[in-house]
């Protein structure tokens, strides 16, 4: 890992950053928050060089760190707000995570590979922008922290898991990739304790949410 950042780092954010825009990302704090976050911080050396191009990356355990396209349309699908609880499945590299603690999330996020909560525990990029990891199972969600405003699920999900409905404040949002080979965005909203409300958006490519199988 490379933690250095410089104003040619910096230059190739800002780039990254119009190149959103043209994608159609319009939330400024999401747009924010990408300029601001290191992301070759969260990437393997082989890769740093390419940290600001817009696509995903392989990370360690056979994973990926998000295209920060995705991370972007995600996290502007959530309308995140200053102070709100997040909860995020799948930590992976903790790039989002930092994007989120950048907004001023409060956030918490899941991992079932223990290499990558590890390394998310010590490298979370300032301690100003500290997320509190844990390893586990994302399905069952963290009950222990409940309910959360918003729900982020960064792994492709089989279906809606039920449990993080039940996870989710009344009125919160959840954003989560659902199917095997590609996925389709779905924007959950929470009506009541029995209803929710889906929203389908474009079709992405995950890793896949594996159930029960925390290695
Ligand atoms: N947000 C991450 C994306 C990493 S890829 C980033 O920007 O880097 C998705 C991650 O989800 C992988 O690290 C994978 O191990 C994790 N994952 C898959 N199934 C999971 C589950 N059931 N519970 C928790 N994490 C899971």
């Amino acid at each position: 890992m490379i933690f250095n950042d410089t104003f040619k780092h910096h230059g190739k954010r800002k780039l990254l950053v119009e190149e959103l825009k043209r994608k159609l990302i319009t939330d400024l704090h999401v747009l924010d928050a990408i300029e601001f976050i290191p992301r070759h911080f969260f990437m393997d050396n082989a890769f740093t060089e390419y940290a600001y191009q817009d696509k995903a990356f392989p990370i360690e355990a056979g994973q990926t760190i998000s295209q920060p396209y995705t991370v972007a349309f995600q996290t502007q699908l959530l309308e995140i707000k200053k102070g709100e609880k997040v909860l995020e499945i799948g930590t992976g590299s903790g790039y989002q995570t930092s994007v989120l603690c950048k907004m001023g999330a409060r956030v918490f996020s899941i991992e079932r590979h223990k290499v990558l909560n590890s390394r998310a525990q010590k490298s979370a990029f300032s301690p100003k922008y500290a997320p509190q990891t844990f390893f586990g199972d994302g399905f069952m969600g963290l009950e222990t922290h409940a309910p959360y405003d918003k729900i982020i699920v960064t792994c492709g999900a089989p279906f809606i898991p039920q449990e993080l409905v039940k996870q989710l404040k009344t009125y919160g949002k959840m954003v989560v990739p659902v199917g095997s080979d590609v996925q389709v965005m779905k924007l959950v909203y929470k009506q009541n304790d029995t209803d929710i409300q889906v929203v389908d958006h474009d079709k992405f490519k995950f890793v896949p949410m594996l159930e029960n199988k925390v290695p």
